[in-house]
Formats: structure tokens, C-alpha cells, sequence
């Protein structure tokens, strides 16, 4: 037997059927069609941003990484729940625009943007990030071409990063953002060349749970822009600190508090250095604001036996749900929350089974030898977290099943 991350305390049940949004498991799969089937619950991604708002201080701008989770009818509604979208491709730029999202409210990071991604950007009035000088000399001379002024921030390749954080994204040899060294000159030369240069992105790293690591990057992410700012000799009129947040996955993971973040950042931009008193200051965070509402649904195919063993293999697999398969950015491989939704809060059999996906590879194994109750063809097995980084993380074409489904409640 192995343990599995703890389950979101959000979901109820109601004559042994899970709830997602006060709607049953089953009656959900009925609306969509069959499963596999992502469910996202709008509900709890309000509750989670109205905690984080009243744990921050006032004034803080909250963007959301698109790129966790862009079902449409989601980034609709997130739209009028955040101030800002990061995106990470034209496609994203694209999808937060039909999305209502106002482009002055988005900014776009990302190594390799081509010309045209970055012609699109300039067109509406997006942010760009920039992650080397070449592409600043690029974001220019498509200035120059279309007569815009591009809105250009420099992207800061820290020379720190987020300690404990599952991905690190600064510190050392990086593809993204510009060395910390240089970071000041570029910013001088897009404000010479006569671009709108709106600040800074500094982006530490991510899935961090310990406050101690996050309060400690964006204090060093503060001082890291008021360095760069005193170098450049003006005042930016954003700072993006980047986010980090992380939420519990995996067996012993607790889930982050973050009263102890705004509290240390409150304090920190009561008195901010001086050339940062009159600036914007953004966390940009996905994850932590939508991995939570979501589940994936997939039914029992077939419970079979190999040396002892028990397998109960599913309709889906990793070609939706990677990240739960340990195959999307973890070394060891744990295992995710999962519930069997039709028999939700029943008592566990006496023996462990190992729930596996349709897929033809060894890699296809969703859950390892848990405890749930007696599993059978048609039991619909419930994934947690898996409203970040799912359906679009994923390798939805291995194997030529069919894509999920995905559904919005609340
Ligand atoms: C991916 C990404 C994020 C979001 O990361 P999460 O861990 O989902 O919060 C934020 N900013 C940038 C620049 C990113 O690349």
C-alpha cells in the first residue's frame, strides 16, 4: 500500500455520490456525455481568489498564468475575477482576447515568441515581456514598421531562486529572461529607443508550499528591482514579482498559507525602497488559483489480477491527466488524490489496487497500490488537483483516444 496527497477539502457527498459544485459525479458525466471528463467548479476558484485577496495587501495586482487552465468558459469568468492574464503565446494572447480580457491588462512571457506573436502583442496593446536583447531588437523595429509603441517590460532572470520550489525558473543558466547583470541596460535601451517600457518581471520559481521560501524570493525579488531601477534611474511602473504558490499534491504536502505571505509583503510595501514608491506591484500566479477546482472523471473498463496484484484500468489515462502518471515535471513518482466518486466516503477494501489508464505503456499509471473502496467495472474513479496543467498538459493525441471532456460548473 502507498498513500496518496490529501483530498481537497471542498467536495461533499450526498447518498455516496461525490458533489462537484452540489452536483453529483454521475449526473455531471450524464451532462457532458460520458467520461473521461474534466469538471472545474467555479465556486471554489472564487473562494480561493477571495482568500488570497483578503491574505494580500490592498492594491496588489493578481494576474492569472493562463496556460494552467484556458478552457474558454473558465478564462470568462476569470476574466472579471483578476486584474491581469499572463500568456505565454499568441495562441494565449488570442484566447484571453475572445476571453473579454482587455489587452492592456495582459502581459506575455515566453521564450521563442516569433514575429507575428509578437506583431500581435504590439497590435493590442499587450505587454511584452522580454527575454533577451534580440528579441527586444525585434519587438522595436516592429514598433518602427506598424507605427505602435510597443509596451515592452524587461523579464529578470534572477540570480536567485524560489527555495523548495518543484520548478525552478531563475538562477543560473537560463532560457528565460535576461541575466540580471544586463537587465538594467536593456530596460535603459528600450526607453531610449522610445518604447513604452512598462517595469519588470521576475519570475523565482514555482509550486513552493513553505511561506518562509516564498516571502524570502519576493524580498529578494524587491531589492533585485529597486537595484535595477536606481541602475536604470527610473521609477517602474510595474513590478511583477512573479507567484509560486504551490498546492498539495502528494502524500505529507500542506497546503500553503498565505495570511503569512501578505502579512511580510504588506510590511515590505508599506516601505518600499524609495525608487518603487509610486510603482504597480503584481503577483502572477496559476496553479494555486485553479488546480484545485478541478477533477478528472474516468470510468472503470476492467479490474483484473497480475502476481497478486490488483489493476483497475480506467477509460483515461495520461494522455489527459500526464501530470497524475509522475510524468509532467516530478522525479519520483507519488501519487495524486483519488477517490472512487460513486462510492465516495465508503470504507476502503482490505487490498490495495493500482489504478491504471488505456494506454499501451507502463508510464500509464494513474494511481499506485491505494486504498479505495472495492472497485468495479463501471465505478467512476475521481482525480484531484487536476485543474491545472491537465487537459493541455497533456498528450492528448498518444494513442488516437479521444480528447476529454471538460465542463464548467458553479
Ligand atoms: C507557468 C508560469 C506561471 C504559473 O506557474 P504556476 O506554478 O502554475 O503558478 C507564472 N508565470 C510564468 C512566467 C510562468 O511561466
Amino acid at each position: 500500500m502507498k498513500p496518496m496527497g490529501p483530498i481537497p477539502p471542498w467536495f461533499e457527498v450526498e447518498d455516496g455520490m461525490m458533489l462537484i459544485g452540489d452536483c453529483g459525479a454521475a449526473s455531471l458525466i450524464g451532462e457532458a456525455g460520458d467520461t473521461p471528463l474534466f469538471v472545474y467548479d467555479m465556486g471554489i476558484v472564487r473562494a480561493t481568489v477571495g482568500r488570497l485577496r483578503l491574505a494580500m495587501p490592498d492594491g496588489l495586482h493578481l494576474h492569472y498564468a493562463m496556460k494552467a487552465n484556458p478552457f474558454p468558459p473558465l478564462l470568462a469568468k476569470m476574466a472579471g475575477l483578476v486584474d491581469g492574464f499572463d500568456v505565454a503565446s499568441g495562441g494565449e494572447l488570442a484566447r484571453a482576447m475572445e476571453a473579454g480580457v482587455d489587452p492592456a491588462r495582459i502581459s506575455f512571457a515566453g521564450p521563442g515568441k516569433r514575429d507575428d506573436e509578437l506583431r500581435a502583442a504590439i497590435m493590442a496593446g499587450a505587454t511584452i515581456n522580454l527575454e533577451s536583447e534580440g528579441e527586444a531588437t525585434r519587438a522595436l523595429a516592429i514598433g518602427d514598421a506598424t507605427g505602435m509603441t510597443p509596451r515592452l517590460a524587461v523579464r529578470v532572470n534572477p540570480d536567485f531562486d524560489l527555495k523548495g520550489s518543484g520548478m525552478k525558473m531563475g538562477g543560473g543558466a537560463k532560457p528565460f529572461g535576461i541575466d540580471a547583470d544586463r537587465a538594467a541596460r536593456l530596460a535603459r535601451e528600450v526607453i531610449f529607443a522610445g518604447a513604452d517600457w512598462r517595469g519588470w518581471h521576475i519570475f523565482a520559481g514555482s509550486q513552493a508550499l513553505d511561506p518562509a521560501a516564498i516571502i524570502e524570493a519576493q524580498a529578494q525579488t524587491l531589492a533585485l528591482a529597486a537595484r535595477l531601477s536606481e541602475e536604470v534611474g527610473r521609477t517602474p511602473p510595474l513590478v511583477n514579482l512573479g507567484g509560486g504558490f504551490g498546492v498539495p499534491y502528494f502524500p505529507g504536502d500542506l497546503p500553503l498559507d498565505p495570511r503569512a505571505v501578505g502579512l511580510a509583503l504588506e510590511e515590505a510595501l508599506t516601505l518600499p525602497p524609495e525608487i518603487l514608491e509610486e510603482s504597480a506591484f503584481a503577483i502572477e500566479l496559476g496553479r494555486y488559483l485553479v488546480a484545485e477546482a478541478g477533477v478528472y472523471l474516468t470510468r472503470v473498463v476492467d479490474v483484473k489480477e497480475s502476481h497478486g496484484e490488483r489493476f483497475a484500468v480506467v477509460d483515461g489515462g495520461l494522455h489527459h491527466q500526464l501530470a497524475a502518471s509522475g510524468n509532467f515535471g516530478t522525479v519520483v513518482r507519488r501519487n495524486y488524490p483519488v477517490a472512487v466518486a460513486n462510492k465516495f466516503g465508503a470504507e476502503p477494501s482490505d487490498r490495495p489496487v493500482t489504478v491504471v489508464g488505456c494506454l499501451c505503456t507502463p508510464l500509464d499509471r494513474l494511481a499506485d497500490k491505494v486504498m479505495l473502496p472495492e472497485v468495479e467495472p463501471g465505478d467512476v474513479i475521481a482525480i484531484f488537483l487536476a485543474g491545472a496543467y491537465g487537459a493541455t498538459a497533456s498528450p492528448t493525441a498518444f494513442l488516437g483516444h479521444p480528447p476529454p471532456h471538460e465542463m464548467l460548473v458553479g
